[in-house]
């Protein structure tokens, strides 16, 4: 069995879902596919709620803008005698949907559950659309069956439970191909939830996952994994192969192309994961995989990656509290703060991490908490913060054989005119990662790109 996995770049156009309905249908076995909401409706679904937010009406063109979106695909893909059915099923949801804007008009009020309400309504529309248009489709509904649980303010996976909804759901069932909606899920009361923006990628992984799939399919608008974020570095290529621990450290680190919770399970499991262009399904992409016996080719840099907005929060460190710096991660990471790098680079008065920017205040009372005691007495310092910068990561497995890289592309930072703020080696060795301020992130990336690719054989 294959999961397949269309973001919504790819289901945004009546030609691109003709290619949706080509590349599924010429599949033999059976088939998972989970899709995305049409490209950029999750964004205008938030825009809109917004606009009610605010009680400004035009709420309601926007939603008839949306509501001839989805009827224009309807009325030149889904055959004749189909339409009607589907016409009033998508009617029911758009008027749920209007009520939903209602609400929140009248009251001026969005709550979290409002907008995660109003954006589950992308997904249950375009899988609702893509069952119709794909021969022999099974549509199935994924808050049944992906369930989340909330912490530190986001909802996480539940796996557990949800791999028992899953095996049952798909256990007692017989399809050819099984039509998911991505990204939407539900807690443990029946709500309406999500998993982060980007989410379906990681729909398509938890149930390739719990199924044994043999291939997870993400398909998007690139020929591949790049060696950096295309819309901003010139003379990016495709990487052909790449180590699940590369792409996790990738995506960890900005990547867009796969949403970071993605990787995990199916490495767990250790089914590859291709990354395929629905607008040139004849390229190979790249592939994910367990890469035990690497060819010496393939020990190379696969790609650079930025984290924006980010900050570094920097605590004095003048010996009087033991284990500061153990106390100080265990606790960010307990409060479920990601912390991109540990610096290296300051001085042993010293200890630095960068954190995205969004996470600041979480990290500043965490620590307030942990250190009650100690900021009474003077030993622990408040910490020092600094905004508006990048973290850009260098990303290949066995980053120690590339000696003196992480001097050599500091000293290029710093020929460019680049203030390197921090940096790291990072743990297991497979990034190394420069803090920038904000506004040289993208001339750091090109800076990097152009000095790696030239520098090092690439696979590419
Ligand atoms: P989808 O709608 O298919 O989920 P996304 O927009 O989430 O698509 O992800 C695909 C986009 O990710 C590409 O169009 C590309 O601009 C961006 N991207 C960022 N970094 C990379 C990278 N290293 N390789 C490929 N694409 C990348
Ligand atoms: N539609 C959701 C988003 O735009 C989920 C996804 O596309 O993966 O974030
Ligand atoms: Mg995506």
């Amino acid at each position: 069995m294959k999961v397949l996995k269309f973001g919504g770049t790819s289901v945004g156009t009546v030609e691109s879902l003709r290619n949706v309905k080509q590349i599924v249908e010429s599949i033999d076995g059976r088939v998972v596919v989970v899709v995305s909401a049409l490209g950029g409706l999750t964004d205008r679904l938030i825009s809109t709620a917004h606009m009610a937010e605010k009680a400004d009406q035009s709420y309601t063109s926007e939603l008839l803008a949306m509501k001839s979106r989805h009827y224009d695909i309807v009325n030149t893909l889904v055959p004749e005698n189909e339409r009607e059915d589907l016409k009033s099923s998508l009617d029911e949801l758009f008027g749920r949907l209007e009520n939903v804007y209602k609400g929140i008009s009248l009251l001026e009020e969005l709550s979290p559950r409002s907008l995660d309400k109003v954006v589950s309504f992308g997904e249950m529309l375009s899988s609702r659309i893509i069952a119709r248009i794909i021969d022999n489709a099974t549509l199935f509904d994924s808050t049944e069956f992906i369930k989340t649980v909330n912490r530190f303010g986001r909802h996480l996976l539940d796996s557990d439970r949800s791999n028992r909804l899953i095996s049952h759901t798909f256990g007692n069932c017989d399809f050819k191909v099984a039509v998911v909606p991505g990204f939407i899920a539900s807690d443990s009361d029946g709500i309406t939830t999500n998993l982060g923006r980007g989410g379906s990628d990681y729909t398509a992984a938890i149930l390739a996952a719990n199924l044994g799939a043999d291939v997870l399919e993400i398909w998007t608008d690139v020929d591949g994994f790049m060696t950096a974020d295309p819309r901003i570095v010139s003379g990016t290529k495709v990487i052909p192969d790449l180590s699940f621990t590369e792409a996790m450290e990738l995506c960890n680190f900005g990547a867009k192309v796969i949403y970071p919770p993605t990787i995990y399970p199916v490495f767990h499991k250790n089914i590859p994961i291709y990354i395929k262009n629905t607008f040139n399904p004849s390229a190979r992409g790249t592939c994910i995989y367990d890469i035990k016996d690497r060819k010496s080719q393939d020990n190379a840099i696969k790609g650079v990656s930025s984290i924006n907005d980010s900050c570094l929060l920097t605590v004095k460190n003048d010996r009087k509290i033991k284990n500061l710096a153990s106390r100080l991660l265990n606790n960010l990471t307990r409060n479920g703060i990601s912390v991109l790098l540990v610096s290296h680079a300051n001085t042993p008065d010293s200890i630095t991490f960068s954190l995205p920017q969004s996470d600041i205040e979480r990290a500043m009372e965490a620590l307030s908490k942990e250190f009650e005691a100690e900021l009474e007495t003077g030993e622990f310092h408040s910490p020092v913060v600094e905004m508006n910068l990048a973290t850009i990561a260098v990303v290949a497995d066995n980053m120690k054989s590339f000696a003196g890289l992480t001097d050599r592309l500091h000293r290029l930072l710093n020929e460019n005119k680049i203030d390197v703020l921090a940096y790291s080696q990072g743990q297991p060795e497979t990034s190394v990662a420069f803090v920038v301020p904000m506004d040289k992130r993208t001339l750091s990336l090109q800076t990097i790109h152009d000095e790696i690719f030239a520098m090092i054989p690439t696979v590419v």
